[in-house]
Protein backbone atom coordinates (compact mmCIF):
# COMPACT_ATOMS: atom_id res chain seq x y z
CA UNK A 1 0.00 0.00 0.00
CA UNK A 2 1.45 3.38 -0.63
CA UNK A 3 2.10 5.98 1.66
CA UNK A 4 1.65 9.29 1.77
CA UNK A 5 4.26 12.03 3.62
CA UNK A 6 3.27 15.25 3.52
CA UNK A 7 6.86 17.21 3.54
CA UNK A 8 6.09 21.13 4.81
CA UNK A 9 9.09 23.76 4.87
CA UNK A 10 9.86 24.69 8.44
CA UNK A 11 9.29 28.71 7.41
CA UNK A 12 5.60 26.88 6.71
CA UNK A 13 4.98 24.66 9.70
CA UNK A 14 3.09 27.36 12.16
CA UNK A 15 -0.67 27.34 11.19
CA UNK A 16 -4.01 26.57 12.96
CA UNK A 17 -6.76 24.30 11.88
CA UNK A 18 -10.05 24.61 12.68
CA UNK A 19 -11.19 21.61 15.31
CA UNK A 20 -14.49 21.51 13.92
CA UNK A 21 -15.84 22.14 10.60
CA UNK A 22 -17.45 25.46 10.42
CA UNK A 23 -14.76 27.15 9.01
CA UNK A 24 -13.29 29.47 11.61
CA UNK A 25 -9.77 29.69 11.48
CA UNK A 26 -9.19 31.71 14.90
CA UNK A 27 -11.16 31.29 18.23
CA UNK A 28 -11.32 35.03 18.12
CA UNK A 29 -13.77 34.47 15.24
CA UNK A 30 -17.13 33.10 16.37
CA UNK A 31 -17.19 29.32 15.64
CA UNK A 32 -15.77 26.30 17.37
CA UNK A 33 -12.27 25.27 18.70
CA UNK A 34 -8.98 25.87 16.84
CA UNK A 35 -5.93 23.30 17.20
CA UNK A 36 -2.32 24.86 17.54
CA UNK A 37 0.43 25.31 18.84
CA UNK A 38 1.14 27.94 21.57
CA UNK A 39 4.27 28.93 23.31
CA UNK A 40 4.46 27.78 27.29
CA UNK A 41 4.78 30.91 28.75
CA UNK A 42 1.80 32.26 26.63
CA UNK A 43 -0.48 30.23 28.82
CA UNK A 44 -1.66 31.42 31.70
CA UNK A 45 -2.06 28.86 34.56
CA UNK A 46 -4.31 30.05 37.42
CA UNK A 47 -4.72 26.59 39.39
CA UNK A 48 -1.22 25.81 39.10
CA UNK A 49 0.07 26.13 42.99
CA UNK A 50 -3.23 24.98 43.96
CA UNK A 51 -3.23 21.44 42.37
CA UNK A 52 -0.19 19.26 42.48
CA UNK A 53 0.95 16.95 39.30
CA UNK A 54 1.27 12.60 40.18
CA UNK A 55 4.86 12.47 39.16
CA UNK A 56 4.41 9.26 37.68
CA UNK A 57 1.91 10.40 35.50
CA UNK A 58 4.09 13.44 34.26
CA UNK A 59 7.73 10.71 34.01
CA UNK A 60 5.50 8.30 31.53
CA UNK A 61 4.14 11.22 29.45
CA UNK A 62 7.50 12.54 29.07
CA UNK A 63 8.42 9.44 28.09
CA UNK A 64 5.92 9.05 25.52
CA UNK A 65 5.94 12.59 24.06
CA UNK A 66 9.70 12.40 23.30
CA UNK A 67 8.46 9.19 21.64
CA UNK A 68 5.55 9.51 19.82
CA UNK A 69 4.73 13.78 19.97
CA UNK A 70 1.21 14.66 21.87
CA UNK A 71 -1.68 12.65 20.95
CA UNK A 72 -4.15 14.90 22.52
CA UNK A 73 -3.92 18.59 22.53
CA UNK A 74 -4.51 20.28 25.88
CA UNK A 75 -7.68 22.44 26.53
CA UNK A 76 -7.23 26.03 26.41
CA UNK A 77 -9.87 29.07 26.99
CA UNK A 78 -9.17 32.24 25.02
CA UNK A 79 -10.44 35.74 26.65
CA UNK A 80 -9.48 38.76 25.21
CA UNK A 81 -6.34 37.81 23.62
CA UNK A 82 -5.30 35.95 26.72
CA UNK A 83 -4.95 32.05 27.06
CA UNK A 84 -5.91 30.13 30.38
CA UNK A 85 -4.96 26.58 30.95
CA UNK A 86 -6.85 24.98 33.41
CA UNK A 87 -6.39 21.35 32.37
CA UNK A 88 -3.78 19.09 30.56
CA UNK A 89 -1.68 19.89 33.70
CA UNK A 90 0.25 16.65 33.37
CA UNK A 91 0.71 17.19 29.64
CA UNK A 92 1.91 20.92 30.44
CA UNK A 93 4.53 19.76 33.14
CA UNK A 94 5.83 17.24 30.91
CA UNK A 95 6.63 19.61 28.15
CA UNK A 96 7.90 21.92 30.60
CA UNK A 97 10.34 19.15 32.16
CA UNK A 98 11.20 17.95 27.85
CA UNK A 99 12.34 21.43 27.21
CA UNK A 100 9.73 21.93 24.71
CA UNK A 101 8.74 25.59 24.05
CA UNK A 102 5.44 25.31 22.35
CA UNK A 103 2.40 22.68 22.96
CA UNK A 104 -0.48 22.02 20.96
CA UNK A 105 -3.73 23.50 21.98
CA UNK A 106 -7.30 23.24 21.39
CA UNK A 107 -8.38 26.63 21.81
CA UNK A 108 -11.65 27.82 22.30
CA UNK A 109 -12.73 31.46 23.37
CA UNK A 110 -14.69 32.37 26.33
CA UNK A 111 -15.94 35.41 27.62
CA UNK A 112 -15.16 36.81 31.27
CA UNK A 113 -18.03 35.14 32.72
CA UNK A 114 -16.39 32.17 31.66
CA UNK A 115 -13.18 32.69 33.02
CA UNK A 116 -14.77 33.62 36.59
CA UNK A 117 -16.30 30.22 35.62
CA UNK A 118 -13.36 28.14 35.61
CA UNK A 119 -12.05 30.73 38.50
CA UNK A 120 -14.86 29.70 41.30
P1 LIG B 1 -3.45 15.71 32.00
O1 LIG B 1 -3.41 16.37 33.34
O2 LIG B 1 -2.43 16.25 31.06
O3 LIG B 1 -4.83 15.66 31.39
P2 LIG B 1 -3.73 12.84 32.45
O4 LIG B 1 -2.73 11.87 32.99
O5 LIG B 1 -5.00 13.02 33.18
O6 LIG B 1 -2.95 14.21 32.28
O7 LIG B 1 -4.08 12.42 30.97
C1 LIG B 1 -3.05 12.29 30.02
C2 LIG B 1 -3.67 12.61 28.70
O8 LIG B 1 -2.61 12.79 27.75
C3 LIG B 1 -4.59 11.54 28.14
O9 LIG B 1 -5.78 12.16 27.70
C4 LIG B 1 -3.82 11.01 26.93
O10 LIG B 1 -4.71 10.64 25.92
C5 LIG B 1 -3.04 12.25 26.53
N1 LIG B 1 -1.84 12.07 25.69
C6 LIG B 1 -1.48 12.92 24.69
N2 LIG B 1 -0.33 12.57 24.16
C7 LIG B 1 0.08 11.45 24.80
C8 LIG B 1 1.21 10.63 24.66
N3 LIG B 1 2.16 10.87 23.77
N4 LIG B 1 1.30 9.59 25.50
C9 LIG B 1 0.36 9.35 26.42
N5 LIG B 1 -0.74 10.09 26.60
C10 LIG B 1 -0.88 11.14 25.79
Amino acid sequence: MASFYLHVPSTLRKFSLPASSNGATSPSQAGGPVIMELPLDKIRRPLMRTRENDPQKVKELMESIREIGLQVPIDVLEVDGVYYGFSGCHRYEAHQRLGLPAIRCKVRRGTKETLRHHLR
